[in-house]
């Protein structure tokens, strides 16, 4: 198989005229092409009037070495890479114990299913529930104001990831290509095939759900074990060693692997791997609101007479400005034609996050508009920026009426620091409910600053960005987890051996696709070191 880069296509063209391209491109009769697949497709939206489409395809032909030579000159044509997972050990006859895994968001989902692939039967604990129950609960925070702590959209199975956009793009690095692996399991789990190739695929929060409980079929039926609500409140430590866990209904479960899957909003459980000396480190992270915008206006910003194109969907973006005061402001989390969700898990406490479904077709777009802040802004120990969190979501509840309501402003207001009163052009998303008020007490001064700032600069960049009626729904604080649980290059905890931090909450990804990248990559150093021990 060859593989032919940057073979670009007009936006309208037919779906034969690829075919047709290929065979120009490699000066080669029809007949000679056997046959091709779309490896990548992505679309240069820079040039609006003439919008070319971009594609990456694997070539099967009669005589590949012939073409090699013959297009030597052409740097974009490579024999196709081996992108194949494979596994790294198999699972002795006889394991002494199981290993375990707390947390099934993406982290611990791709590390239960490698592990399972492998033979070595993990055991999950889940502290929220299964989640057909965990979606009821997360609709009784939108629909009705009441939240339960161990079950929404921070909590249960699938994760933090469950009610969400499901973007499946990341920036890691990723030599040996775990994310196709993590692709591939969605696809075979019911995500739609075009994720393998679009360059920004999403699979949308209804899909999302009955893909995360088809791959937990596919872990048991290989052996694993799915527990949900079974929290994990404390580790066993001998001698600088795990040897299992203890769950809060008192049960303990022993095992010298385990692997921590926690996500970023596991206060309770971060502030007992501390008091168990785990050795953890504060590390930055991101505060704001998010904003929404009519997505037309975003569409026609980013795609000028191409907005509306069925195969463009909605128009996604991301903003960056470098502030006077040091600060950076940022787009997160961008969802297109989506909605502003609920998204704590704490009593009295309100933060802000977005989802969209896989037709991404709400009126609104929103994102995140954050400021990165450093453990110097929150000096006074490890947890210091969790107690941060905690104080600006707390304020938030406060300033959003005390019901779950949350606070909001529109863009215009905001720059001229006048409380708004009502609602302007553009309906908030957010459910159950803004309350229109002042947003500047609810973030520290430099964030305000900075993002008073950054607003003009965006809509330099996308007109119409800090339009008067663009509402602020406030707060943003969740964007990563406000703490590191070090591990070595063994993948282990530094001071505790067979404990492994992993995912987003250990500060080792940073969306789904990086989480279910780094859960497949604790899974093998779990998987060498239990065969390693059996030998
Ligand atoms: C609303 C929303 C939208 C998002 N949208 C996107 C998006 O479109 N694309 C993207 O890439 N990322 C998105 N993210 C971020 C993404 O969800 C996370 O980066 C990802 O889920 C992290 O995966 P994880 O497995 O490391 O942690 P999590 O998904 O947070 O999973 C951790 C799990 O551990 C469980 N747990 C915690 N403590 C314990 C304990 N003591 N005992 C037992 N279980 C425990 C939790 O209940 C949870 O299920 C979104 C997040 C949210 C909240």
């Amino acid at each position: 198989m060859l593989r032919i880069n940057e073979l670009k296509l007009s936006l309208e063209h037919l779906p034969e005229a690829l075919w047709a391209a290929i065979v120009q491109r490699l000066k080669i009769k029809a007949d000679e092409l056997l046959g091709f697949t779309i490896f990548k497709r992505s679309h240069d939206a820079r040039k609006k009037n003439n919008l070319l489409l971009i594609y990456s395809v694997d070539v099967e032909l009669k005589d590949e070495a012939a073409v090699l030579q013959r297009c030597a000159d052409d740097r974009h044509l490579v024999p196709t890479p081996d992108m194949a997972y494979h596994f790294v050990a198999q699972a002795p006859a006889s394991l002494a114990h199981r290993p375990i895994i707390v947390g099934f968001g993406p982290c611990g989902i791709f590390a239960a299913l490698v592990l399972a692939q492998m033979g070595f039967r993990p055991i999950v604990l889940e502290r929220g529930k299964a989640v057909r129950e965990r979606t009821k609960d997360t609709w009784g925070l939108w629909r009705k104001g009441e939240l339960n702590p161990e079950s929404n959209v921070q909590f249960g199975e699938g994760g933090a990831g469950t009610f969400s956009d499901g973007k499946l793009y990341s920036q890691i690095k990723d030599p040996k290509h775990y994310g196709r692996k993590v692709i591939a399991e969605f696809i075979k789990a019911g995500a739609p095939d075009e994720i393998a190739w679009i360059a920004k695929p999403h699979i949308g929060t209804f899909r999302l759900v009955g893909v995360v409980e088809t791959m937990r079929h596919e872990i048991e039926r290989l052996g694993g074990e799915v527990r949900f609500q079974q929290r994990v409140s404390d580790v066993l430590i001998e001698a600088g060693h795990v040897r299992g866990v203890t769950l809060a209904s008192g049960e303990t479960l022993r095992s010298d692997h385990v692997i921590l899957a926690l996500g970023h909003s596991a206060r309770d459980t971060f502030e007992m791997l501390h008091q168990r000396s785990v050795f953890m480190e504060a590390k930055p992270f991101s505060i704001g609101f998010r904003i929404e915008h009519p997505q037309s206006l975003i569409d026609r910003a980013r795609l000028g007479v191409n907005a509306g194109n069925k195969l463009l969907g909605a128009a996604d973006y991301k903003l960056v400005h470098h502030a006077k005061n040091g600060r950076a402001v940022y787009s997160f989390c961008m969802c297109p034609g989506g909605t502003v969700v609920a998204a704590t898990s704490e009593v009295g406490r309100v933060v802000t996050n977005g989802m969209s479904q896989y037709s991404r077709d709400e009126r609104n777009a929103n994102a995140g508009m954050v400021v990165g802040i450093t453990p110097a802004d929150y000096p006074g120990g490890v947890l210091a920026g969790v107690e941060l969190q905690r104080q600006l979501e707390s304020r938030a509840y406060v300033l959003g009426g005390e019901s779950y309501a949350a606070p909001a402003q529109l863009v215009g207001d905001f720059m001229q620091g006048v409380a708004s009163s009502g609602v302007g052009g553009v309906e908030p998303s957010y459910k159950p409910g803004v309350h229109w008020t002042d947003l500047a007490p609810s973030l520290p001064e430099y964030a305000i600053a900075a993002m008073r700032e950054a607003l003009p600069e965006f809509d330099k960049q996308i007109k119409g960005f800090a339009m008067r009626d663009a509402v602020l729904t406030g707060v943003e604080t969740r964007t990563s987890s406000p703490i590191r649980i070090t591990r070595g290059d063994d993948m282990q905890s530094l001071n505790v051996k067979g404990l492994y931090p992993a995912g987003e909450g250990a500060g080792y990804a940073g969306g789904i696709l990086s989480a279910g990248v780094d859960g497949i990559r604790v899974a093998e150093a779990v998987a060498l070191n239990m065969v390693k021990l059996t030998r």
